[in-house]
């Protein structure tokens, strides 16, 4: 798979805590590497890495970036998700054309700056509806994996095994 991240941009500790975990444990679990997000937060940063202890996986964390030179300058294929975007189903092949080395998928919180609009390999829209960061995120992720993402195996002392109903949770700490 791809080596891809997120960056998420405008996150306020306040008021934006559960949405941002969301988005950061959407990424993770449905094949991203990691996350970053333009404000610090270590209490953000402590809960998804509880996550990862549990359930596995190397998903990576980085809170209090500068986003602005880490948008410009990086080396890879960079997706604005935007509800002004050119449609996924457009977009995916063209992405897919380009994007050799990395990718970075960005999503915004409250008004996204213009220059993102403008640094962005890609703006692409899930539709051209405004909904949430999380959906836009998962269905990006999952379309663009192809389902890959969420059968992969992240080998966590908790494993969860499928089951029509019930709870069936394997722990290897206790
Ligand atoms: N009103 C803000 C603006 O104009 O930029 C967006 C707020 S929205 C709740 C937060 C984020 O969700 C956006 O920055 C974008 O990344 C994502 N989003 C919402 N709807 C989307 C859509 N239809 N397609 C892609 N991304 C979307």
């Amino acid at each position: 798979m791809l080596d891809t991240y997120v960056l998420r941009l405008g996150h306020r500790p306040e008021r934006d805590k559960r949405v941002t975990t969301h988005v950061a444990l959407t990424a993770r679990a449905f094949g991203a590497k990691g996350i970053f997000v333009s404000t610090k937060d270590e209490e953000l940063e402590n809960n998804v890495r509880s996550v990862v202890d549990r359930f596995g996986g190397d998903f990576q964390i980085t809170t209090g970036i500068k986003w602005k030179p880490f948008l410009k300058e990086f080396d890879g294929t960079s997706v604005h998700l935007t509800m002004y975007g050119t449609h996924v189903d457009d977009a995916i092949p063209l992405i897919k054309d380009v994007a050799t080395r990395k990718m970075l998928i960005v999503v915004g919180a409250e008004k996204v700056p213009p220059d993102v609009y403008q640094w962005a390999t890609f703006n692409v829209g899930m539709g051209n509806q405004p909904h949430s960061e999380v959906a836009a995120l998962a269905v990006f992720l999952d379309r663009f994996f192809q389902g890959e993402g969420l059968r992969r195996d992240m080998d966590g002392n908790m494993k969860i095994l499928p089951c029509e109903r019930g709870k069936k949770v394997v722990n290897d700490t206790q």
